[in-house]
């Protein structure tokens, strides 16, 4: 594993500035990985990480971790949370790190004499001990087979629409195969 100061000059490269989700991502990734026992989380293909927010700091989770969605191995859940679950899949040990809200308080308790908001937090979010940023659980994930990274298990067609759906993601209704859109979960409007 690289140092902090390593993984940062690479997350500001990788997300395009420099700022305190950096520092949380980085920090977040890196404690997740020596927790589950991957000291070189881009070594092999043990790892998979879930993902609560899509904001600054999974970019830098993604820096340290290697994980991509396209590679399958990030997986986004969109709770609007800043905390991530890193899964080693040969041993099944999974952690999840969550961000703690008190951590805004002691940047500026304990970097206060900084002149914006900004510096107190980078530099609390550098220094400041792991379990003060951080509460970590031990938990279970159960990844699907249709989950795993690799060539597409199954592929069928929409029967409404016509397109095509990988990975088992159809819904059955009324005795048709439809898609998530078909079956009433679209975002968008045809126009
Ligand atoms: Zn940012
Ligand atoms: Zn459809």
């Amino acid at each position: 594993m690289n140092s902090l100061d390593e993984y940062l000059i690479e997350a500001e490269r990788n997300h395009g500035h420099m700022c305190a989700g950096q520092v949380l991502g980085v920090r977040m990734a890196m404690l997740g990985c020596q927790l589950i026992g991957l000291e070189e989380p881009k070594v092999g293909k043990r790892l998979i990480v879930y993902v609560e927010i899509d904001r600054c700091a999974a970019d830098a989770i993604n820096t340290v971790t290697g994980c991509r969605l396209g590679k399958r191995t990030l997986k986004f859940r969109d709770f609007g949370k800043l905390a991530a679950t890193f899964l080693n899949t040969e041993s099944g040990a999974a952690i999840r790190v969550i961000a703690l809200e008190a951590a805004r308080e002691l940047a500026k308790i304990h970097f206060g004499h900084l002149a914006t908001k900004k510096e107190q937090q980078l530099a609390a979010y550098k220094s400041l001990a792991d379990d003060q940023l951080f509460h970590v659980q031990s938990v279970k994930v159960t990844l699907p087979e249709a989950d795993l990274p690799g060539h597409p298990k199954s592929r069928v067609a929409c029967e409404a629409c016509g397109e095509g759906i990988n990975d088992s993601r159809e819904i059955y209704r009324e005795g048709l195969t439809l898609c998530r859109g078909c079956a009433g979960e679209r975002y968008y409007e045809l126009v």
